[in-house]
């Protein structure tokens, strides 16, 4: 067999996805020929529910995806948060299945695509790329567990910091673009309890508002606000997927990598 030839841009926008990074190199050889270069404008919708899934979206870099659930009533909430940890698809499932949810581009940028088509024949052909995808799916389900008990238990300011610090730790950047509306449509809730949230943040100087979006100013006393479950989520991953799960540190190296904003000051232990 002819050995694979990666381009050193494929390359390198793979790795600035740790689900494919993880994937051992045999493995790789078999799936980087059929990735697809995809890029993801803020609000596009990879999926509505009922769409055929056709397409696995790997978030490469700052890009960031959300599941949201639309209830009848007209509310939306978000039920998962997809970056660079992970893929939009169906991963595991036989067959081409329909969305459930929608699943919406909320950070802006590169996008590696491979048909589902390809990857359930790759996964016939690899057990170790079957198994890996397998581990994510487990994850990302542990991630839905989790978003179930903190939409149901945790407040809006808990949840609205946590979403700030997922977002922050997989793309490296303190601006979080991401207004008020947005913020709300995520977390079920109307405006107003959002804005109220941001505006206690920002008297407290841990955030200023910017246009769009919010600059976060202390990581550290708004970590101590969050609730717990991005760290559960996070153990998880490590326990399952190690060294997957996305950090403030490695997202920031990539982005002074990719000639970015200066690193963040926090760094996780
Ligand atoms: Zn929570």
């Amino acid at each position: 067999m002819q050995p694979t030839i990666i381009s050193p841009r494929l390359r390198e926008r793979i790795a600035s996805n740790n689900l494919l990074s993880a994937l051992k190199p045999e493995d790789l050889a078999i799936v980087a020929p059929s990735l697809q270069e995809w890029e993801g404008d803020a609000g596009a919708r990879l999926y509505q529910p009922g769409d055929e899934v056709r397409f696995v979206y790997f978030p490469c870099g700052p890009s960031l995806v959300s599941f949201v659930v639309e209830l009848e009533d007209g509310l939306t909430v978000e039920t998962a948060l997809i970056g660079r940890e992970g893929a939009v698809g169906g991963i595991v499932s036989q067959g081409r299945l329909p969305a459930f949810a929608r699943s919406e581009v909320q950070f802006p940028g590169p996008f590696l695509r491979l048909s589902t088509a390809d990857l359930e024949e790759f996964e016939t052909r690899s057990p170790s790329l079957r198994h890996l995808f397998a581990r994510y799916a487990d994850c990302m389900l542990a991630q839905v567990f989790q978003s179930v008990a903190c939409n149901a238990v945790h407040t809006i300011e808990q949840r609205t910091v946590k979403w700030l610090l997922a977002a922050i730790d997989r793309t490296g950047d303190h601006d979080v673009p991401l207004t008020q509306e947005q913020l709300a449509a995520m977390m079920g809730v109307g405006r107003s309890y959002v804005s109220r949230v941001i505006q206690t943040l920002k008297r407290r100087h841990l955030l200023e508002t910017r246009r769009g979006g919010v600059r976060v100013r202390d990581l550290d006393r708004l970590e101590a606000l969050s609730c717990g479950c991005n760290d559960a989520l996070r153990r998880h991953f490590d326990q399952v997927l190690a060294g997957v799960y996305p950090t403030l540190e490695e997202s920031s190296a990539q982005k002074a990598e990719a000639g970015g904003k200066r690193p963040g000051s926090r760094m996780k232990a």
